[in-house]
């Protein structure tokens, strides 16, 4: 990537996702282009909205009906008011660093102590937008039971990234995912996994198929996704159980629309990216390169006497300047701003372009080769040995 003065950069956020493929991939250019010479927009299905769809249901067995929209957000705000109209309750369950978009009843933040719902961390958000909203800590099994048990019968939902890229990476433990399922399914509620930052990029079949590997018969009730499938794009969607999305409107009487949704160029681009993430071996490679990177900065930081925690799947990693991997974001606090702060600028500098905020997970691309990863840590070991120092 190059900026505004010509410098040149190695892009580990890749417009936060999507860009799995790299930038301007001959294949996503050539269907994107295609696509807009056949019009912009019809506000009727298409037929590669269609194929999208059916390309999105294949690789997910949990998603049996999906649909389109045009962001994370609208899709998780979609997913929530799904499953309030779907189990006819109004609480929802979310964790404590996760984000799933900008929608008003998500943008919340833990009140003091256990059951008390949370604190709008946005202006503009009134507080009874958000009194239906619990925040729990992020891997606390506890928390999760003792929310079911004062709160069950009135849970339309838990959502959870099942690995928190929005508190740069940190993992649903597999006693965390497998007992949120149980609860879920005990009192009645829906699992929604978010997948906006996971889906299609740790896995082909996203996070949950490798909880469904783990955890036998695991599987959300409703999956929010975005990025990777709108390949640069804006495009997004949700789905999952057809007896819960068929309480979507038109059939059912749960609202959701949108005059650009299914966008025949976006679909397009979407379509063209999801076909290359399907090459044989893709994730695998994709995975040796992120894991290449996070070993290496590990052992940069190490000869530079720096403890740094790693941790990657697929194409996506995180790191943390503690000696050991945080399981939830008041472990993640921990981290040392100051020194994050030195590391971005540093390796901003030699041309290394990593999220500016120690709460953000990275992103390697197949555009990636092994030359830039070896500048990457070039780069990175000046930096380390600067920080010991400071
Ligand atoms: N969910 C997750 C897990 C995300 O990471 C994001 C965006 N970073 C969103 C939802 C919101 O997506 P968008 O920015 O497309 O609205």
């Amino acid at each position: 990537m190059w900026d505004a003065e010509g410098r040149r950069y190695i892009d580990y956020i890749g417009s936060w996702g999507p860009m799995i493929l790299g930038h301007g991939h001959p294949a996503v250019l050539e269907a994107v282009s295609q696509a807009v010479s056949q019009g912009l927009s019809f506000g009727a299905p298409t037929e590669r909205e269609i194929e999208l769809a059916e390309e999105i249901i294949a690789l997910l067995p949990s998603v049996e009906m999906v649909r389109l929209v045009n962001s994370g957000t609208e899709a998780s705000m979609s997913a929530i008011r799904l499953a309030r109209g779907a189990t006819g309750r109004s609480k929802i369950v979310k964790f404590e660093g996760c984000y799933h978009g900008h929608a008003d009843a998500l943008l919340v933040k833990a009140g003091s102590g256990l059951a008390t719902f949370g604190q709008a961390t946005s202006a503009g958000v009134p507080a009874p937008v958000v009194q239906d909203t619990l925040v729990l800590a992020y891997n606390s099994v506890e928390q999760l039971e003792q929310a079911f048990a004062q709160h069950g019968a009135d849970i339309a939902c838990v959502i959870m990234e099942p690995i928190a890229g929005n508190m740069n990476f940190v993992r649903a433990s597999l006693p965390f995912m497998q007992r949120a399922r149980q609860l879920c399914s005990e009192h009645g509620a829906l699992l929604i996994i978010d997948e906006v930052m996971t889906g299609f990029r740790v896995a082909l079949g996203g996070a949950q198929s490798l909880y469904a590997q783990q955890i036998p018969g695991f599987a959300p009730d409703l999956t929010v996704m975005g990025k990777v499938i709108g390949g640069g794009m804006p495009l997004a969607a949700f789905g999952g159980r057809r007896d819960v999305m068929e309480h979507l409107a038109p059939q059912g009487g749960v609202y959701q629309a949108g005059t650009l949704s299914g966008n025949p160029v976006a679909t397009a681009c979407g379509l063209a990216t999801l076909r290359q993430i399907q090459q044989p071996g893709f994730h695998a490679r994709l995975g040796e390169r992120t894991q290449q990177l996070v070993q290496g900065l590990q052992t940069a930081a190490a000869e530079a006497g720096l403890a740094l925690s790693v941790d990657s799947e697929g194409g996506l990693f995180g790191f943390f300047l503690l000696p050991q991997l945080p399981q939830n974001y008041q472990q993640v606090m921990q981290s040392d701003g100051t020194q994050f702060n030195r590391l971005f600028h540093g390796l901003l500098e030699r041309g290394v372009y990593l999220a500016p905020a120690l709460y953000e997970a990275g992103f390697v691309s197949a555009a990636h080769t092994e030359d830039d990863i070896a500048q990457t840590l070039e780069a990175a070991r000046a930096v380390f040995r600067q920080m010991a120092q400071a």
